[in-house]
């Protein structure tokens, strides 16, 4: 891997923090990609990391994708990451207050939330600290992941619309990967619309209780790329990598999950195929939108509010690739470049960001000639 500062230098990467509290053991990494729209945005990944390496680089996409969330919402936010390394010898509660401590000093630079292995119990913890914290539920913006799934869902009819002109729920066969928080809802409101579910998840349990509940087929997450079908939506883990792009047999690509592709040149792959891949950043963006309002504008928005909002930016970034007859993601990305140059030259708040923007845009000062 790079040197970090040379990442954070090629990607334009404002800061990354590495946290250590010696008192309750926690190990993280913060990630604040682009503040040049408004202050960062980004939930707390808990995840066991088979090393720091690889907690640094899926704390910098993390962060990536969440400014390329926000600049395609049209939020005036940026984005960033907060990965806390999983070990056996971490005292979670006071590792998530001190995590509030850490985002309290950076003075509203960074709002938190939640994410993998990050909920309201660990949120309230590190509330404890800081106010810059999105909580789910009646103290917050309202529910997040079933925000999410509503934009998911609206991801998905946008895309069924362009393709046959019309959702037809009630013939579309949809396999649900991850059936959590995000997926478990996704997969109720499609089988609210009647449509056919199959559904995977690696905890047998869970799997077990939502298939019961919502009466879906369970499959193997080990088949779910094989299964022919109008829908796949991966709503737990990227799956569109080099040894799996070929093997997928579904019409659209439409899910929650954050970075589904490993790599851009997988879209091109895909678009090849004839494979419909409705941009994660796009349509997975529903608890940012609902977090974000809620904290700048003091404003709690309806669910159906934000998933017509999704459902309008996917149509209008599907409607300039088929002009283009480009891949949807490469024309999103471009739409993501186009609104951060557009950013006014003085941010919206005052501060670091503004310094650091006029030093990039003024080009390297010589040494020792900056105060
Ligand atoms: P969650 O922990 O509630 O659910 C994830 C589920 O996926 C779990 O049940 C887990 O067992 C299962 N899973 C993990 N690996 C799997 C695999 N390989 N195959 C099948 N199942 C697997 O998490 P969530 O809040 O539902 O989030 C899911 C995804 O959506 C994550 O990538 C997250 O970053 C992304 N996301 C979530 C939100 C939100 O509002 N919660 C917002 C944006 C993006």
């Amino acid at each position: 891997m790079d040197l970090l500062l040379d990442s954070m230098a090629r990607e334009g990467f404002e800061q990354v923090v590495a946290i250590h509290d010696r008192w309750s053991g926690l190990r993280a990494l913060l990630g604040i990609h682009d503040t040049r729209l408004g202050p960062a945005f980004g939930g707390i990944r808990r995840y066991h990391y088979r090393d720091e390496g690889e907690a640094l680089r899926d704390c910098l996409r993390l962060s990536m994708a969440m400014t390329a969330k926000c600049a395609i919402a049209g939020l005036p936010a940026g984005g960033a990451k907060l990965v806390a390394l999983e070990g056996p010898d971490v005292d979670w509660e006071g590792a998530y207050e001190h995590i509030g401590g850490v985002v309290e000093s950076l003075g509203g630079r960074f709002y938190t939330g939640p994410d993998l292995g990050t909920g309201e119990r660990e949120l309230g913890w590190a509330a404890r600290r800081t106010g810059f914290v999105t909580r789910p539920g009646a103290e917050g913006p309202g529910e997040l992941a079933e925000a999410t799934a509503e934009g998911v869902l609206a991801g998905i009819a946008a895309a069924l619309r362009h393709l046959d002109g019309a959702e037809e729920w009630t013939r579309r066969r949809v396999v649900v990967q991850g059936l959590g928080a995000v997926g478990g809802r996704v997969a109720e409101l499609l089988r609210e619309r009647g449509v056919e579910v199959f559904g995977s998840d690696v905890d047998p349990e869970r799997a077990l209780a939502v298939a019961e509940r919502l009466g879906i087929e369970l499959v193997d997450p080990s088949r779910e790329l094989d299964i022919p079908c109008d829908v796949l939506s991966p709503n737990a883990m990227g799956l569109v990598h080099d040894l799996t792009s070929t093997r997928l047999r579904c019409r659209v690509l439409a899910g929650g999950a954050n970075n589904i592709l490993a790599r851009e040149e997988h879209a091109d792959r895909l678009h090849e195929r004839g494979i419909l891949y409705a941009p994660d950043f796009v349509i997975n963006s529903g608890a940012l939108i609902r977090g974000a309002t809620f904290h700048l504008e003091g404003r709690r928005l309806p669910v159906p509010e934000i998933g017509a909002r999704i459902g309008r930016e996917l149509e209008r970034v599907l409607a300039a690739a088929a002009e283009l007859s480009e891949p949807p993601a490469r024309v999103a990305a471009r739409m993501v470049e186009q609104r951060l140059a557009a950013a006014p030259p003085t941010p919206a708040r005052a501060g670091a960001p503004g310094r650091a923007e006029r030093d990039r845009r003024a080009g390297p000062a010589p040494l020792g000639s900056r105060a």
